[in-house]
């Protein structure tokens, strides 16, 4: 350990909605942080004002064609521009105490993945990681001893529930819903909702992408297999509900039916922080809950026809193997496609299920993928068949 030095910190995914709450809060004690890479894609103005900000040692956007923009913005800033896949993957190469992975997508895995083997302490945003890869990435920490602290906030709540308990005495893990944008909708309503309906989140700012998967319960369908490839717990134990005030992010139930819940307001800033400082707790900048004032804390079960994708993750987690790589594939595709409004709402879990069946034919999506490159390469073919998946859609609409 370096006691009196500087901790030096990577953000991946800097200029998103996760990047900027975690620069919000290391530009308040910035005598205590050594900035290393910081990373984004388009918003090249963003990356370089945080960049020059910091300090960062380096700049990279994950566009190749956005290099001299980069460069021009950094001019005289002693800050280093870079470009492309390969200068991230270098990023993660570059020695750093702590890193958020907080990139959107599978596009977030590669360089994750490359940090872990500088046993590094990765601060785990990117939940698409676990969902495509998890055994994968967690059996690469293990080899490196590196750490990964959960930033999702449920499974930053359940980790704090589970601090000094023995997991053999966990018989349940609860994490709770929204219910997302849409949630007062009438079901028959649903299949016309746009991207700026689904768009919408009741209590949580975040990013686009995560917010419509917030609408449709695919979050919540992708957290169901972070929380069991995280926790290494059976997907029999792992519930959700929904719970519309967002104020408690889970509760985890123990074997003399004990109930832990962990309650915050809905500001990621409590989870990035937590995972920031880990071990320790140090003040947040966070508003304080007024119990007596919110006087009511809501929970129903979800809706299984109006949230199809819930039972879609219970299958990938019983399936196991690339299944998750796939789902989470097609779950982007099918995303890409809503955004585009090439399918409506309601079709994109139609999409993921066709593409785990058309996928599971052979029976090859129960096998475990051997490395990365397995995983990559499965991620590709999913999104192929997806993308056929929405056109034989575009060309034969349902009668
Ligand atoms: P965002 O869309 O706001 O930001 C995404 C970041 O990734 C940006 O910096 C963007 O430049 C970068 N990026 C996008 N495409 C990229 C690519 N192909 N290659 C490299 N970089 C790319 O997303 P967000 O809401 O901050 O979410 C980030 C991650 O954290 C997601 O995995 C999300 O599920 C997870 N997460 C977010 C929240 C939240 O409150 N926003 C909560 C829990 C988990
Ligand atoms: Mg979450």
């Amino acid at each position: 350990t370096r006691p009196s030095a500087k901790r030096r910190v990577s953000i991946f995914g800097a200029t998103g909605s996760i990047g900027q709450n975690t620069i919000d809060l290391i530009a308040r004690d910035l005598e205590a942080y050594e900035v290393v890479a910081l990373t984004g894609a388009r918003n090249i103005a963003q990356l370089a004002a945080d960049a020059r900000r910091l300090s960062a040692r380096i700049a990279v956007t994950a566009e190749e064609g956005l290099l001299p923009e980069l460069r021009a913005a950094l001019e005289g800033s002693g800050v280093q521009a870079a470009a492309g896949e390969a200068a991230l993957l270098e990023a993660a190469d570059m020695p750093a105490d702590w890193i958020m992975s907080a990139i959107v997508g599978a596009a977030g895995l590669a360089p994750g993945f490359r940090a872990l083997r500088h046993g590094t302490t990765l601060a785990l945003a990117n939940k698409e990681s676990l969902v495509t890869a998890g055994p994968l990435l967690m059996a690469e920490a293990r080899k490196y001893g590196a750490t990964i602290l959960p930033v999702d906030s449920e499974h930053s709540a359940v980790f704090q529930a589970l601090v000094g308990e023995d997991m053999a005495t966990v018989e349940r893990i609860i994490i709770t819903a929204s219910g997302g944008g849409l949630r007062d909708w009438p079901e028959s309503a649903l299949a016309t909702a746009t991207p700026a309906d689904a768009g919408a989140h009741p209590n949580w700012d975040m990013g686009q992408r995560i917010t419509i998967d917030s609408a449709s319960m695919f979050n919540k369908a992708m957290e169901l297999i972070e929380t069991k490839e995280f926790f290494g717990v059976p997907a029999a134990m792992i519930e959700a509900v929904v719970h519309p005030q967002s104020l408690i992010h889970a509760l985890v139930g123990f074997n003399d039916g004990a109930l832990m819940a962990h309650l915050g307001p809905p500001d990621m800033r409590h989870a990035i922080g937590y995972a920031l400082h880990h071990p320790d707790r140090t003040h947040l900048p966070v508003a304080r809950l007024d119990l007596a004032q919110i006087a009511t804390l809501e929970f129903h079960a979800p809706s299984p026809t109006r949230y199809p994708a819930l039972q879609i993750a219970r299958e990938v987690m019983e399936t196991g193997g690339k299944s998750g790589c796939v789902f989470n594939a097609a779950k982007e595709i099918a995303l890409d496609g809503f955004l585009a409004g090439q399918i409506g709402f309601m079709d994109m879990s139609g999409i993921v299920s066709a593409t785990l069946d058309a996928m599971s034919s052979d029976n090859s999506l129960s096998i475990a993928p051997v490395g990365l490159e397995d995983v990559l390469q499965t991620d590709q073919i999913a999104r192929d068949m997806a993308l056929d998946q929405i056109r034989s859609r575009i060309e034969q609409p349902k009668a």
